[in-house]
């Protein structure tokens, strides 16, 4: 079953939307298959943006990341990746829908909220970067009344 790595940031922390974004993902049929409370220094933001280093706003973009703790975590699901970045909304919320995370809770690109993987291999990579420690074995009671 695919994993997608989906990330709360300071400001959603800090906005206290942690619960908020959590269920609209349980409440879906996902499944919670890892999830951590973390504070990452610059290099490790770096790594993790580094597709977007070249661009203007990486400094901005690092200073954000770094700048509290945030809620790492990993969820399991039929097309979980494509259909998580439809819950949590385009990357600028001026043009997220409403009903998305993004549309519902911010307004500037630069405190958007939240992080999805945009692809199944870099869920894969940013679920490696974020728990090397890996990711324990759960399967939920639900199942079968979540998938035919
Ligand atoms: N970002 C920004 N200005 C931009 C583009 C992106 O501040 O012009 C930030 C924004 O927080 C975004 C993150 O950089 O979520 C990563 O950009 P990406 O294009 O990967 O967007 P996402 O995948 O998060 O929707
Ligand atoms: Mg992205």
């Amino acid at each position: 079953m695919e994993q997608t790595f989906i990330m709360i940031k300071p400001d959603g922390v800090q906005r206290g939307l942690v619960g908020e974004i959590i269920s609209r993902f349980e409440k879906k049929g996902f499944y919670l298959k890892a999830m951590k409370l973390i504070t990452v220094n610059k290099s490790f933001a770096e790594k993790h943006y580094e597709d977007l280093s070249s661009r203007p706003f990486f400094p901005a973009l690092v200073n954000y990341i770094i700048s509290g703790p945030v809620v790492a975590m990993v969820w399991e699901g039929k097309n979980v990746v494509s259909t998580g970045r439809k819950i949590i909304g385009a990357t600028n919320p001026a043009d997220s829908a409403p009903g998305t995370i993004r549309g519902d809770y911010a307004i500037v690109m630069g405190r958007n909220i939240i992080h999805g993987s945009d692809s199944v291999e870099n869920a894969r990579k940013e679920i490696a970067l974020w728990f090397p420690e890996g990711i324990s074995e759960f399967k939920s009671s639900l199942h079968p009344w979540i998938y035919e």
